[in-house]
Protein backbone atom coordinates (compact mmCIF):
# COMPACT_ATOMS: atom_id res chain seq x y z
CA UNK A 1 0.00 0.00 0.00
CA UNK A 2 1.25 3.78 -0.10
CA UNK A 3 0.51 6.00 2.79
CA UNK A 4 1.15 9.79 1.76
CA UNK A 5 0.59 12.51 4.94
CA UNK A 6 -1.01 15.83 4.37
CA UNK A 7 -2.32 14.76 1.58
CA UNK A 8 -4.40 17.13 -1.62
CA UNK A 9 -7.50 15.46 -2.85
CA UNK A 10 -7.88 17.77 -5.65
CA UNK A 11 -7.34 15.41 -7.97
CA UNK A 12 -9.73 12.71 -6.34
CA UNK A 13 -13.10 14.59 -6.44
CA UNK A 14 -14.72 15.82 -9.02
CA UNK A 15 -15.74 18.77 -7.47
CA UNK A 16 -12.02 19.74 -7.57
CA UNK A 17 -11.65 20.56 -4.35
CA UNK A 18 -8.90 21.36 -2.54
CA UNK A 19 -9.35 20.31 0.59
CA UNK A 20 -6.15 17.76 2.53
CA UNK A 21 -6.20 14.92 4.73
CA UNK A 22 -4.13 13.81 7.21
CA UNK A 23 -3.16 10.63 5.73
CA UNK A 24 -4.31 9.25 2.31
CA UNK A 25 -3.61 5.40 1.71
CA UNK A 26 -3.97 3.69 -1.28
CA UNK A 27 -4.96 0.17 -1.15
CA UNK A 28 -2.91 -1.97 -3.66
CA UNK A 29 -4.71 -5.56 -2.83
CA UNK A 30 -7.99 -6.70 -0.99
CA UNK A 31 -5.66 -8.31 1.88
CA UNK A 32 -4.22 -4.81 2.58
CA UNK A 33 -7.99 -4.07 4.01
CA UNK A 34 -7.50 -6.48 7.15
CA UNK A 35 -3.90 -5.45 8.02
CA UNK A 36 -5.49 -1.75 8.12
CA UNK A 37 -8.02 -2.95 10.20
CA UNK A 38 -5.60 -5.03 12.51
CA UNK A 39 -3.71 -1.99 12.49
CA UNK A 40 -6.90 -0.24 14.28
CA UNK A 41 -7.49 2.13 11.52
CA UNK A 42 -10.91 2.18 10.89
CA UNK A 43 -11.13 2.55 14.65
CA UNK A 44 -10.26 5.85 14.58
CA UNK A 45 -11.72 8.69 11.84
CA UNK A 46 -11.42 7.86 8.26
CA UNK A 47 -13.29 7.52 5.67
CA UNK A 48 -13.41 5.53 1.97
CA UNK A 49 -13.06 7.04 -0.99
CA UNK A 50 -13.44 5.65 -4.48
CA UNK A 51 -13.64 8.48 -7.52
CA UNK A 52 -14.52 11.03 -5.20
CA UNK A 53 -17.35 11.65 -7.73
CA UNK A 54 -20.49 11.55 -5.19
CA UNK A 55 -18.53 13.31 -2.18
CA UNK A 56 -18.42 17.48 -1.78
CA UNK A 57 -15.35 17.92 0.71
CA UNK A 58 -16.27 21.02 2.90
CA UNK A 59 -12.90 21.19 4.92
CA UNK A 60 -10.03 20.07 5.36
CA UNK A 61 -10.39 16.14 6.94
CA UNK A 62 -8.14 15.15 9.93
CA UNK A 63 -8.37 11.76 9.43
CA UNK A 64 -7.99 9.16 7.33
CA UNK A 65 -8.58 8.53 3.47
CA UNK A 66 -8.87 5.15 2.24
CA UNK A 67 -8.65 4.34 -1.54
CA UNK A 68 -8.95 1.24 -3.13
CA UNK A 69 -7.02 0.86 -6.38
CA UNK A 70 -6.76 -2.77 -6.79
CA UNK A 71 -8.56 -4.20 -9.96
CA UNK A 72 -9.25 -7.03 -11.64
CA UNK A 73 -12.36 -9.09 -13.14
CA UNK A 74 -13.05 -12.63 -13.01
CA UNK A 75 -15.47 -14.98 -14.60
CA UNK A 76 -16.52 -17.42 -11.37
CA UNK A 77 -19.32 -19.17 -13.08
CA UNK A 78 -21.06 -19.03 -17.00
CA UNK A 79 -24.43 -21.01 -18.31
CA UNK A 80 -26.00 -20.66 -21.76
CA UNK A 81 -27.79 -17.43 -20.09
CA UNK A 82 -25.69 -15.46 -18.25
CA UNK A 83 -22.05 -14.92 -16.44
CA UNK A 84 -21.21 -14.38 -12.71
CA UNK A 85 -18.50 -11.85 -12.95
CA UNK A 86 -16.27 -10.50 -9.66
CA UNK A 87 -14.90 -7.55 -9.95
CA UNK A 88 -12.54 -5.89 -7.74
CA UNK A 89 -13.48 -2.37 -5.70
CA UNK A 90 -11.10 -0.29 -7.42
CA UNK A 91 -11.54 -1.45 -11.21
CA UNK A 92 -12.96 1.76 -12.84
CA UNK A 93 -17.11 1.69 -13.86
CA UNK A 94 -15.88 2.10 -17.18
CA UNK A 95 -13.81 -0.62 -17.36
CA UNK A 96 -16.89 -2.78 -16.38
CA UNK A 97 -19.19 -0.72 -19.16
CA UNK A 98 -15.93 -2.18 -21.71
CA UNK A 99 -15.48 -5.59 -20.39
CA UNK A 100 -19.57 -5.98 -21.08
CA UNK A 101 -19.30 -4.34 -24.45
CA UNK A 102 -16.33 -6.38 -26.04
CA UNK A 103 -18.20 -9.76 -24.17
CA UNK A 104 -21.40 -8.95 -25.06
CA UNK A 105 -23.03 -8.99 -21.90
CA UNK A 106 -26.37 -7.06 -21.00
CA UNK A 107 -27.79 -5.27 -17.87
CA UNK A 108 -25.54 -2.09 -17.46
CA UNK A 109 -25.46 -0.82 -20.41
CA UNK A 110 -27.73 2.30 -19.38
CA UNK A 111 -25.26 3.08 -16.73
CA UNK A 112 -22.63 3.92 -19.12
CA UNK A 113 -21.18 7.19 -18.54
CA UNK A 114 -21.59 6.92 -14.89
CA UNK A 115 -17.96 7.95 -13.41
CA UNK A 116 -16.23 6.51 -10.19
CA UNK A 117 -15.37 2.89 -9.16
CA UNK A 118 -16.93 -0.50 -8.81
CA UNK A 119 -17.04 -0.69 -5.46
CA UNK A 120 -19.32 2.50 -4.91
CA UNK A 121 -21.86 1.22 -7.34
CA UNK A 122 -23.53 -0.53 -4.74
CA UNK A 123 -23.75 1.98 -1.72
CA UNK A 124 -26.39 4.61 -3.46
CA UNK A 125 -27.17 1.53 -6.28
CA UNK A 126 -26.44 3.88 -9.16
CA UNK A 127 -28.79 4.52 -11.82
CA UNK A 128 -29.57 6.35 -14.84
CA UNK A 129 -31.97 5.97 -18.26
CA UNK A 130 -34.02 3.18 -16.30
CA UNK A 131 -32.10 0.99 -15.14
CA UNK A 132 -30.41 0.44 -11.44
CA UNK A 133 -26.86 -1.10 -10.88
CA UNK A 134 -29.01 -3.21 -8.25
CA UNK A 135 -30.27 -5.44 -11.03
CA UNK A 136 -27.39 -6.90 -12.09
CA UNK A 137 -25.28 -7.41 -8.51
CA UNK A 138 -25.81 -10.85 -6.88
CA UNK A 139 -23.42 -10.42 -4.19
CA UNK A 140 -21.22 -8.02 -2.80
CA UNK A 141 -18.33 -8.81 -0.53
CA UNK A 142 -15.80 -7.21 1.35
CA UNK A 143 -14.60 -6.74 5.15
CA UNK A 144 -16.83 -5.53 8.07
CA UNK A 145 -14.53 -2.62 9.91
CA UNK A 146 -16.16 -2.90 13.26
CA UNK A 147 -15.94 -6.33 13.90
CA UNK A 148 -13.12 -7.44 11.24
CA UNK A 149 -15.06 -10.45 9.87
CA UNK A 150 -15.35 -11.11 5.90
CA UNK A 151 -19.22 -10.62 4.99
CA UNK A 152 -20.66 -11.26 1.65
CA UNK A 153 -24.32 -10.08 1.28
CA UNK A 154 -26.33 -11.16 -1.31
CA UNK A 155 -29.13 -8.71 -3.75
CA UNK A 156 -32.00 -9.23 -0.99
CA UNK A 157 -29.44 -8.48 2.06
CA UNK A 158 -28.50 -5.39 0.44
CA UNK A 159 -31.76 -3.78 1.25
CA UNK A 160 -31.58 -2.29 -2.44
CA UNK A 161 -33.57 1.26 -2.91
CA UNK A 162 -33.59 4.42 -5.17
CA UNK A 163 -30.08 5.68 -4.89
CA UNK A 164 -30.32 3.79 -1.64
CA UNK A 165 -28.83 0.86 0.22
CA UNK A 166 -27.93 -0.91 3.43
CA UNK A 167 -24.33 0.75 2.85
CA UNK A 168 -26.03 4.12 3.35
CA UNK A 169 -27.32 2.69 6.96
CA UNK A 170 -26.89 -0.21 8.90
CA UNK A 171 -23.59 -0.91 7.23
CA UNK A 172 -22.48 3.36 6.84
CA UNK A 173 -18.76 3.61 7.94
CA UNK A 174 -19.02 0.10 8.79
CA UNK A 175 -17.33 -2.37 5.94
CA UNK A 176 -15.15 -2.02 3.20
CA UNK A 177 -16.51 -3.43 0.49
CA UNK A 178 -13.38 -5.26 -1.74
CA UNK A 179 -15.76 -6.96 -4.36
CA UNK A 180 -18.93 -7.07 -6.65
CA UNK A 181 -20.39 -9.77 -8.09
CA UNK A 182 -22.68 -9.47 -10.94
CA UNK A 183 -24.65 -10.94 -13.21
CA UNK A 184 -24.86 -10.23 -16.48
CA UNK A 185 -27.11 -11.74 -19.14
CA UNK A 186 -26.19 -13.11 -22.27
CA UNK A 187 -29.34 -12.65 -24.01
CA UNK A 188 -29.69 -9.10 -26.13
CA UNK A 189 -32.69 -7.48 -23.89
CA UNK A 190 -33.10 -3.85 -23.42
CA UNK A 191 -34.33 -1.10 -21.26
CA UNK A 192 -35.57 1.35 -23.52
CA UNK A 193 -38.51 3.07 -21.09
CA UNK A 194 -36.81 6.23 -20.93
CA UNK A 195 -38.16 9.14 -23.46
CA UNK A 196 -34.86 10.58 -24.00
CA UNK A 197 -33.09 7.03 -24.69
CA UNK A 198 -36.09 5.99 -27.13
CA UNK A 199 -36.11 9.63 -29.16
CA UNK A 200 -32.14 9.76 -29.59
CA UNK A 201 -32.12 6.13 -31.17
CA UNK A 202 -35.23 6.98 -33.20
CA UNK A 203 -33.44 10.78 -33.82
CA UNK A 204 -30.22 8.59 -35.15
CA UNK A 205 -32.54 5.62 -36.73
CA UNK A 206 -30.89 3.23 -34.85
CA UNK A 207 -31.87 0.00 -33.71
CA UNK A 208 -31.13 -1.23 -30.26
CA UNK A 209 -27.43 -2.58 -29.51
CA UNK A 210 -25.12 -2.52 -26.85
CA UNK A 211 -23.23 -0.41 -29.23
CA UNK A 212 -25.71 2.01 -30.06
CA UNK A 213 -27.27 2.44 -27.10
CA UNK A 214 -24.00 3.21 -25.30
CA UNK A 215 -23.54 5.93 -27.83
CA UNK A 216 -26.87 7.45 -27.33
CA UNK A 217 -26.96 7.61 -24.07
CA UNK A 218 -22.90 9.19 -24.21
CA UNK A 219 -24.50 11.84 -26.46
CA UNK A 220 -27.51 12.07 -24.29
CA UNK A 221 -25.25 12.92 -21.39
CA UNK A 222 -22.82 14.91 -22.66
CA UNK A 223 -25.58 17.17 -23.84
CA UNK A 224 -26.82 17.80 -20.24
CA UNK A 225 -24.04 17.33 -17.67
CA UNK A 226 -20.67 19.33 -17.42
CA UNK A 227 -17.21 18.17 -18.44
CA UNK A 228 -15.74 17.02 -15.11
CA UNK A 229 -12.04 17.42 -16.76
CA UNK A 230 -13.16 21.00 -17.41
CA UNK A 231 -16.02 21.82 -14.64
CA UNK A 232 -16.08 20.50 -11.19
CA UNK A 233 -19.53 18.58 -10.12
CA UNK A 234 -20.80 15.41 -8.32
CA UNK A 235 -23.70 15.05 -11.17
CA UNK A 236 -27.18 15.02 -9.31
CA UNK A 237 -26.95 17.43 -6.09
CA UNK A 238 -30.17 15.99 -4.99
CA UNK A 239 -31.99 13.09 -4.92
CA UNK A 240 -35.86 13.32 -6.84
CA UNK A 241 -38.29 13.35 -3.74
CA UNK A 242 -40.32 10.95 -3.25
CA UNK A 243 -43.81 12.44 -1.86
CA UNK A 244 -47.15 10.45 -0.81
CA UNK A 245 -49.91 10.35 -3.63
CA UNK A 246 -51.85 13.09 -1.67
CA UNK A 247 -49.61 15.54 -1.92
CA UNK A 248 -48.78 14.84 -5.28
CA UNK A 249 -52.45 15.31 -6.91
CA UNK A 250 -52.69 18.72 -4.62
CA UNK A 251 -49.33 19.98 -6.36
CA UNK A 252 -50.75 19.40 -9.30
CA UNK A 253 -53.77 22.10 -8.87
CA UNK A 254 -50.59 24.89 -9.42
CA UNK A 255 -48.14 23.07 -11.23
CA UNK A 256 -50.25 21.13 -14.05
CA UNK A 257 -47.12 20.50 -16.09
CA UNK A 258 -45.20 18.51 -12.85
CA UNK A 259 -43.20 16.20 -14.32
CA UNK A 260 -43.35 12.59 -12.26
CA UNK A 261 -42.58 8.82 -11.93
CA UNK A 262 -44.21 6.08 -10.26
CA UNK A 263 -42.63 5.05 -7.21
CA UNK A 264 -43.00 2.00 -3.91
CA UNK A 265 -45.86 2.00 -1.66
CA UNK A 266 -48.45 3.99 -4.22
CA UNK A 267 -45.61 7.13 -3.77
CA UNK A 268 -44.69 9.35 -6.62
CA UNK A 269 -41.41 10.79 -7.75
CA UNK A 270 -41.15 14.43 -8.75
CA UNK A 271 -38.24 15.86 -10.80
CA UNK A 272 -36.04 17.78 -8.56
CA UNK A 273 -34.26 19.51 -12.02
CA UNK A 274 -37.84 20.17 -12.55
CA UNK A 275 -38.57 21.93 -8.81
CA UNK A 276 -34.87 23.87 -9.24
CA UNK A 277 -35.68 24.90 -12.37
CA UNK A 278 -39.12 26.34 -11.63
CA UNK A 279 -38.22 28.07 -8.63
CA UNK A 280 -35.51 29.70 -10.94
CA UNK A 281 -32.09 28.76 -10.06
CA UNK A 282 -31.47 26.90 -13.75
CA UNK A 283 -28.36 28.68 -14.69
CA UNK A 284 -28.01 31.15 -11.88
CA UNK A 285 -24.10 31.25 -10.41
CA UNK A 286 -23.05 32.92 -7.11
CA UNK A 287 -19.57 33.62 -8.36
CA UNK A 288 -17.95 30.05 -9.29
CA UNK A 289 -21.04 28.34 -7.73
CA UNK A 290 -23.44 27.65 -9.97
CA UNK A 291 -26.53 25.57 -10.93
CA UNK A 292 -25.38 24.30 -14.20
CA UNK A 293 -27.59 25.88 -17.41
CA UNK A 294 -28.44 22.77 -18.70
CA UNK A 295 -29.18 20.71 -15.88
CA UNK A 296 -31.06 22.12 -13.05
CA UNK A 297 -30.18 19.51 -10.70
CA UNK A 298 -26.61 19.34 -10.89
CA UNK A 299 -24.66 22.06 -8.93
CA UNK A 300 -20.70 23.26 -10.15
CA UNK A 301 -17.47 24.77 -9.73
CA UNK A 302 -16.72 26.73 -12.18
CA UNK A 303 -13.01 26.96 -10.94
CA UNK A 304 -12.30 29.16 -7.99
CA UNK A 305 -15.59 28.22 -5.57
CA UNK A 306 -14.93 27.25 -2.34
CA UNK A 307 -16.58 24.60 -0.68
CA UNK A 308 -19.02 27.15 1.83
CA UNK A 309 -19.95 28.57 -1.42
CA UNK A 310 -21.41 25.23 -2.52
CA UNK A 311 -23.12 24.57 0.20
CA UNK A 312 -24.64 28.10 0.74
CA UNK A 313 -25.72 27.76 -2.74
CA UNK A 314 -27.41 23.87 -1.91
CA UNK A 315 -28.99 25.69 1.05
CA UNK A 316 -30.61 28.56 -0.97
CA UNK A 317 -31.88 25.87 -3.45
CA UNK A 318 -33.52 23.47 -0.60
CA UNK A 319 -34.88 26.66 1.04
CA UNK A 320 -36.92 27.92 -2.48
CA UNK A 321 -37.68 24.82 -3.81
CA UNK A 322 -39.59 24.20 -0.12
CA UNK A 323 -40.67 27.93 -0.43
CA UNK A 324 -42.48 26.88 -3.69
CA UNK A 325 -43.44 23.40 -3.61
CA UNK A 326 -43.22 22.41 0.06
CA UNK A 327 -40.87 19.69 -0.66
CA UNK A 328 -37.55 19.45 0.92
CA UNK A 329 -34.36 18.28 -1.45
CA UNK A 330 -32.05 16.02 0.21
CA UNK A 331 -28.80 15.82 -1.30
CA UNK A 332 -27.79 12.91 -3.00
CA UNK A 333 -23.86 13.55 -2.49
CA UNK A 334 -21.80 12.44 0.76
CA UNK A 335 -20.56 15.85 1.91
CA UNK A 336 -18.20 15.60 4.43
C1 LIG B 1 -20.86 13.95 -14.04
C2 LIG B 1 -21.45 12.93 -13.10
C3 LIG B 1 -22.51 12.16 -13.48
C4 LIG B 1 -23.08 11.22 -12.61
N1 LIG B 1 -24.14 10.49 -13.03
C5 LIG B 1 -24.72 9.59 -12.20
C6 LIG B 1 -25.84 8.83 -12.63
O1 LIG B 1 -26.29 8.95 -13.75
N2 LIG B 1 -26.39 7.96 -11.75
C7 LIG B 1 -25.88 7.78 -10.49
O2 LIG B 1 -26.43 6.95 -9.75
N3 LIG B 1 -24.83 8.50 -10.07
C8 LIG B 1 -24.23 9.38 -10.88
N4 LIG B 1 -23.15 10.13 -10.44
C9 LIG B 1 -22.69 9.97 -9.06
C10 LIG B 1 -21.47 9.05 -8.89
O3 LIG B 1 -20.75 8.94 -10.08
C11 LIG B 1 -21.87 7.65 -8.41
O4 LIG B 1 -22.50 7.74 -7.17
C12 LIG B 1 -20.65 6.72 -8.29
O5 LIG B 1 -21.05 5.41 -7.96
C13 LIG B 1 -19.68 7.18 -7.22
O6 LIG B 1 -18.51 6.43 -7.37
P1 LIG B 1 -17.15 6.91 -6.75
O7 LIG B 1 -16.19 5.78 -6.89
O8 LIG B 1 -16.73 8.20 -7.30
O9 LIG B 1 -17.58 7.02 -5.21
P2 LIG B 1 -17.16 8.08 -4.12
O10 LIG B 1 -17.78 9.39 -4.45
O11 LIG B 1 -15.70 8.06 -3.90
O12 LIG B 1 -17.88 7.45 -2.83
C14 LIG B 1 -19.29 7.37 -2.78
C15 LIG B 1 -19.70 6.63 -1.49
O13 LIG B 1 -19.31 5.27 -1.56
C16 LIG B 1 -18.50 4.91 -0.43
N5 LIG B 1 -17.51 3.93 -0.91
C17 LIG B 1 -16.72 4.06 -1.99
N6 LIG B 1 -15.98 2.94 -2.16
C18 LIG B 1 -16.32 2.10 -1.15
C19 LIG B 1 -15.90 0.79 -0.76
N7 LIG B 1 -14.98 0.11 -1.47
N8 LIG B 1 -16.44 0.22 0.34
C20 LIG B 1 -17.39 0.88 1.05
N9 LIG B 1 -17.83 2.13 0.74
C21 LIG B 1 -17.30 2.72 -0.35
C22 LIG B 1 -17.86 6.22 0.00
O14 LIG B 1 -17.44 6.17 1.36
C23 LIG B 1 -19.01 7.18 -0.23
O15 LIG B 1 -19.93 7.10 0.83
C24 LIG B 1 -22.56 11.07 -11.31
C25 LIG B 1 -21.46 11.85 -10.90
C26 LIG B 1 -20.91 12.78 -11.79
C27 LIG B 1 -19.73 13.59 -11.35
Amino acid sequence: MQIYENYSVKEHNTFMMDVRCARFVCVEHPDEVRQLAEHGVFQSEHFILGGGSNVLFTQDYTGTIIHPVFKGMEVLEETEDDVLLRVAAGEEWKQLQQYCLQHQLYGIENLIGIPGLVGSAPVQNIGAYGVEVKDTIAHVKGLRTDTLQPFALSNAQCNFGYRDSIFKHELKHKCFITHVIFRLSKHEHYTLTYKALSQELDRCNLQPSLQNITDCILRVRNSKLPDISKIGCAGSFFQNPIVPQAQYEQLLLTTPDLVSYPADNGRVKLSAGQLIEKAGWKGRRNGDAGVYDKQALVLVNYGMATPQEIVSLCQQVIDDVNKLFGVTLAPEVNIL
